[in-house]
């Protein structure tokens, strides 16, 4: 079957290819994959930047929404649609950049009520860790309420991440500001929501303080790095900051004063072992909670053979919001 596979170190480019399905790992579950999409993470293991694939052939793709074609597990039926996103899926196993792939029943998201199979992989493995992101900073107890006035900073806005957080963010009446290296998508960020948009080098480039003015109730961090340093800094006494990414670095240098004079929270968001229960409660509130019509205006949908040029894209920032992959063709 068709696939895109993962670039092996000084081996062979990633790219098209093909794989035996006598060769999809144990699990109890096949599906029939209609749908992938376009992450971060796929653009390293497809080019073959970043440790993110250590085992060759591998199919990538970190999530998937299809059709169950067999299951020996009760409670998921052939027929079924289902969304798997994460547990490895791209990295350690094959992934959803194949027409079939074998998951374990445990992973599987039954498709949510006001979700179709493309939407899912529409908002996929980004937009559920920009729901997780949101989760997040509710449970700490930010509401539009008690942010006193102040706005929620998404960093990286205008990628996948930051443009489903948001139209998330707004749609729950936060005032949402933008931080973004493409102030050309202002538009497209006012559109998803947005009240402001800051250029990311406010946040990149920032002179290293104790603790800056308090600008922020909260935040949604892709970017990590000094960025994240910088939202910290500025993050309003109570306020939490839901760091998910590291798309501008991966070391973080601060002081201890966020926390210690400021009652700052980082919360750390990770989507990949996200426990079912949570991505469940996730998946529905994405459903219930994002705007399809904001959804489709940061979607972008490409044929499997487009992903090896596409991940290059991704990884140099060039692609806006969502891309959603085609692999049943
Ligand atoms: P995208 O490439 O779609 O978005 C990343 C955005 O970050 C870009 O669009 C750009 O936004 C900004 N950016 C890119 N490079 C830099 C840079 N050098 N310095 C500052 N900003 C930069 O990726 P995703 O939205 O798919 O993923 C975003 C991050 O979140 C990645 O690091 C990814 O690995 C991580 N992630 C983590 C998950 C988890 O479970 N923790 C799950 C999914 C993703 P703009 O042009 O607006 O400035």
């Amino acid at each position: 079957m068709r696939a895109v596979l993962a670039a092996e170190p000084g081996v062979a480019n990633g790219g098209l290819g093909e794989i035996d399905e006598a060769d999809l790992p144990d699990g109890d579950v096949t599906v029939k994959v209609a749908w992938s999409s376009l992450n971060y993470k796929d653009g390293l293991a497809v080019t073959g930047r970043g440790k993110v694939v250590r085992s060759f052939p591998m199919v990538c793709g970190v999530d998937l929404a299809g059709v169950v074609v067999r299951s020996e597990a009760p409670g998921v039926e052939r027929g079924d649609e289902v969304i798997v996103t994460g547990f490895g899926l791209g990295e350690e196993r094959h992934g959803g950049y194949g027409e079939l792939a074998r998951v374990r029943s445990e992973w599987v998201v039954p498709m949510p009520a006001g979700l179709d199979m493309r939407a899912a992989m529409a908002i996929g493995t980004a937009g559920l860790t920009a729901m997780l992101c949101v989760l997040a900073l509710e449970d700490h107890g930010l509401t539009p309420e008690r942010a006193g006035g102040r706005p929620v900073v998404v960093t990286g806005a205008a990628g996948g991440v930051g443009s489903v957080a948001v139209a998330l963010l707004a749609k729950l009446g936060h005032a949402v500001t933008a931080a973004t290296g493409r102030p050309e998508e202002e538009a497209y960020l006012r559109r998803l929501g947005a009240g402001e948009l800051i250029e990311r080098r406010q946040l990149s480039d920032a002179p290293v303080r104790p603790l800056d003015k308090e600008r922020w109730a909260g935040a949604v961090d892709a970017v990590g790095g000094t960025t994240l340093a910088t939202v910290l800094r500025q993050t309003a006494y109570g306020g939490c900051v839901a760091a998910c990414g590291l798309a501008g670095g991966a070391e973080l240098s601060t002081t201890v004063h966020p926390f210690i004079l400021r009652g700052v929270d980082l919360a750390g968001v990770e989507s990949v072992r996200c426990p079912i229960r949570r991505r469940v409660d996730a998946w529905g509130r994405l459903a219930s909670d994002l705007d399809r019509d904001l959804l489709d205006e940061m979607t972008v949908e490409a044929p499997l053979e487009d992903v090896p040029g596409l991940a290059e894209e991704i990884l140099a920032g060039r692609t806006r919001g969502r891309v959603v992959v085609a692999v049943a063709g």
